[in-house]
């Protein structure tokens, strides 16, 4: 058995029950195999692939919190400290109720790679809590957030672990952690990025995961002979990620005709209101039911579906495994030229092989989405330096990054004969930055 399939097959009898992370090593570890099997004897040898794959480091606790009814609840929460070879831990919290270990080393992982290439020092980890912001007075979301940070403050910092923001962690999760971090700790300090711009959050850091999808895939596009400009786009998700994407694109020319949540999505086949989806999601905190209400050219459906409308480019923007075979097939039939994920894993390992497979260009979301954790790293660095920079000096400097990393990924599909290849080509990248670091560094 070659070294590639050991390391996979004790990843999966050592960490049982936990399919997201299963597959995120497998897609990782199959791309790898060239690169891998040229130096396999040293890297066996360092058991360096078994080192990659194991947290440095995982925290699990207990968050208890009293509801507004004076009720007790108790959630689980994790941090997942997955590899400080190039930088501090860097990485969200995901607040879900689908939350628990598996989804936190799968997250953990990617992260790794993405935040690689983003050629910027930092290392990987994720964490979050089964916690359900959804429904929840602010009271509330304000105890269980404490309650999280009164344990979490023990592990962090901002030279050695920087949380930010997932799904459900938004702008007011981060500030009530923010708040507690420093009653607890006495400092203030970069510990948390996606802050609000009044206590040293960055300019650019909202939009810049979907801005970020947009910068990458326009340069596919280009580099591939296609403009973005006049492309009919569909998108899943309408949260943090899917309204910037949705913007952007719009500002590149593009025409966007979906959006989804976990109940239904929307066909707007005049083109998404952006303005009235922020307004729905951002300030009503209410369902696509409300966006469909007010806009009369939107058509409501249950359920899922945003796969089956006829697209140019579509963008999986809501969460993991959201884009499968069947809907893979519906795009491809439909004449889509372009995937990139907006969302961290969001089409099976299955799904992008059918895409590939059709001529498809796919940008992975380790690659894709990089733009946010790039973009928090900007925050860190203004925190350390006490600076602003403005909004047009991030979102140049976010530009930049997001067509770097194309090539990057490109380049070394290139080189290891894969060209066209982006999975294989980010993963390569991504993984030859590490593991330099984590050789250098012996032993640890
Ligand atoms: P948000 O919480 O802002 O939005 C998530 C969106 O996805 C919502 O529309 C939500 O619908 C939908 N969604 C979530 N879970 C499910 C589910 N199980 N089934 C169907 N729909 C679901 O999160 P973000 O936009 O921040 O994150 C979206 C994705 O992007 C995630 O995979 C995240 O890891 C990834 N990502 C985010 C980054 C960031 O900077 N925010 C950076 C890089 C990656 P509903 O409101 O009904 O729950």
């Amino acid at each position: 058995m070659s070294y590639v399939d050991e390391v996979y097959q004790m990843v999966v009898e050592k960490n049982p029950a936990q399919p997201e992370f299963h597959q995120a090593v497998k897609e990782v570890l199959e791309s790898l195999r060239v690169v891998i099997e040229a130096n396999e004897e040293a890297y066996k040898k360092d058991a360096l692939l078994e080192r990659l794959v194991t947290p440095e480091r995982q925290l699990l606790f207990r968050v208890p919190w009293v509801d507004d009814k004076g009720q007790v609840q108790v959630n689980n929460a994790f941090r997942v400290q997955f590899n400080s070879a190039i930088g501090p831990y860097k990485g969200g919290l995901r607040l879900h109720p689908s939350v628990n270990l598996g989804i936190i080393k799968f997250l953990g992982f990617e992260q790794i790679f993405k935040n690689s290439l983003t050629g910027l020092p930092i290392g990987g980890g994720k964490g979050g809590s089964d916690f359900d912001p959804k429904g929840k007075s602010d009271r509330e979301v304000m105890a269980f957030c404490q309650s999280f940070m009164t344990e979490l403050n023990k592990y962090i910092g901002a030279d050695t672990d920087v949380p930010a923001g997932d799904i459900g962690t938004g702008a007011r999760e981060i500030g009530f952690m923010y708040g507690q971090y420093k009653r607890i700790k006495g400092v203030y300090e970069g510990v948390l990025t996606g802050k609000g711009l009044s206590y040293g959050g960055s300019l650019a850091r909202t939009e810049a995961t979907g801005y970020g999808l947009l910068y990458l895939t326009e340069e596919m596009l280009k580099c591939n002979g296609h403009d973005i400009n006049g492309k009919t786009v569909v998108i899943s998700g309408s949260g943090n990620v899917a309204i910037y994407a949705a913007q952007k694109a719009q500002q590149l020319g593009a025409k966007v005709v979906t959006v989804s949540d976990s109940t239904g999505w929307v066909y707007d086949p005049e083109g998404i209101d952006v303005a009235l989806l922020k307004e729905v999601k951002e300030v009503k905190r209410a369902r696509l039911t409300e966006y469909a209400a007010a806009r009369p050219s939107a058509q409501y459906h249950e359920g899922r579906g945003v796969w089956s409308i006829k697209c140019d480019v579509a963008l999986p923007c809501a969460t993991q495994n959201e884009l499968l075979i069947d809907d893979a097939k519906a795009l491809v039939a439909n004449g889509c030229i372009a995937v990139a994920e907006g969302a961290n894993m969001p089409t099976t390992i299955e799904a992008t092989e059918y895409l590939q497979a059709n001529g498809v260009l796919f940008a992975p979301g380790k690659a894709a989405n990089a733009g946010g954790v790039a973009t928090s790293a900007l925050e860190m660095s203004q925190n350390s330096e006490r600076l602003s920079w403005t909004f047009e000096e991030v979102d140049s400097k976010l530009k930049n990054i997001m067509v770097n990393i194309f090539h990057n990924l490109d380049d070394a599909a290139k080189k290891y004969g894969m060209e066209g290849n982006y999975v294989a080509g980010a993963n390569i990248a991504g993984f030859l930055k590490v593991a330099d670091a984590m050789n250098a560094q012996g032993i640890v």
